[in-house]
């Protein structure tokens, strides 16, 4: 053996030490990155719908194929089937609240109700960047139950308000969302605009997710869908600026009261996962679920053919609706059966099992290594 063989083999044995290293460490790693994907209403019954209306194919979703799943229980502190509100507070705080309140639970004392910390506030706190984004209003029950604490979700004026006067940090580093006209109204209470209000608290204000691009702060306010693969692109590449890491929480509404409009939602989602699962990286704890589920079902439907071609066939027969047909069918709204929770990256691996969904909680915190406060 030469000694330039000899250096070799001691160097490819050493990079061999070094990679099993990082390999074993890659497993018990703490995680730098939180994101958080909520389906709104986005119970098995819609993502099994919606993957076979998308691809004609079981199971065909990203979703389907992140490795750790569990069933979470939805159900709030006063009623079987919970809103938005309670589901997703028990998400972001750990701690299980009446229906309609926002990260706040009741105190005993008639109609009061105390703050819960929020998984983004113990980020913020950290000095991590934070994001929300959705396509639904920026100060409806999901993304607000974030940021913000009230007793009643309708709330509005409070929730902007506490937008901006956050507790923890410098409060959600970039907002996307609806609602451009009701944070016109709310501010407007304030004798303020949004234009102004945003900018004193450091944001770049706007309507365009592309102003997201170029801005450390950005608060974009819409009062039309948009597209989600550019939106959450550029506010990854903004929050994975921060060395510390960041939490993203990305809400889609997939209700499904319009049952095509729903189901497109799943697939638009699951696209946006997709995607950010290139993007996003090994150090990032991804975790999808929903608030609750909703009483859509797949009735019917052969193989073989698209499923989207049977719907609207059925559909066009008289006296059959969109929600009441042998195909899909909606019954009612909000539902009560446990809904997936799906998860992959550092602390993945406890998401198994059934749950409640203040487990959630938990998960996201023990991957960042982060203790619960009492
Ligand atoms: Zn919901």
């Amino acid at each position: 053996m030469t000694a330039f063989q000899k250096t070799r083999r001691i160097l490819a044995g050493a990079a061999a030490l070094l990679l099993s290293g990082t390999a074993s460490h890659a497993v018990a790693q703490e995680a730098r990155n939180v994101i958080l994907f909520i389906g709104d209403a986005g119970g098995l019954p819609t993502l099994n719908a919606g993957g076979i209306l998308a691809n004609d194919k079981p199971q065909s979703l990203f979703i389907h194929s992140m490795p750790y799943v569990g069933l979470s229980d939805t159900s709030s502190l006063n009623q079987w089937v919970t809103d938005s509100g309670a589901g997703m507070t028990a998400i972001m705080t750990g701690r299980k609240t009446n229906n309609a309140m926002v990260s706040a639970v009741p105190t005993g004392q008639a109609g009061a109700v105390a703050s819960v910390k929020t998984f983004l506030e113990y980020a913020e706190q950290r000095g991590l960047s934070t994001g929300v984004m959705t396509n639904m209003k920026i100060w409806d029950a999901t993304p607000a139950a974030t940021f913000a604490h009230v007793g009643a979700r309708k709330d509005k004026d409070e929730i902007f308000r506490q937008m901006l006067k956050p507790r923890f940090g410098d409060g959600v580093d970039i907002l996307i969302g609806k609602g451009r006209a009701d944070a016109a109204a709310s501010f407007a209470k304030q004798q303020t605009t949004p234009e102004q209000a945003f900018a004193a608290a450091g944001y770049r204000y706007g309507e365009d997710t592309a102003i997201v691009r170029d801005a450390a702060r950005a608060a974009v306010l819409r009062d039309a869908d948009f597209a989600p693969i550019p939106a959450v692109e550029a506010t990854i590449a903004q929050l994975a600026r921060n060395p510390k890491g960041y939490f993203l929480m990305v809400e889609w509404d997939m209700h499904t009261d319009d049952p095509k409009k729903g189901l497109g939602h799943v697939r638009e989602m699951d696209e946006m996962i997709r995607r950010i699962s290139q993007i996003a990286g090994k150090d990032t704890l991804f975790l999808f679920t929903a608030d609750h589920s909703f009483g859509l079902r797949m009735s019917g439907g052969t193989r073989g053919e698209p499923l989207a071609g049977q719907y609207d066939a059925e559909v066009a027969k008289p006296g059959v609706t969109d929600t009441t047909n042998d195909v899909i069918s909606v019954h009612g709204g909000h539902t009560g059966e446990e809904v997936i929770a799906a998860a992959s990256g550092p602390g993945a691996d406890k998401v198994h099992g059934f749950f409640p969904n203040t487990r959630l909680f938990d998960v996201m915190l023990s991957a960042m290594g982060w203790k619960p406060e009492k």
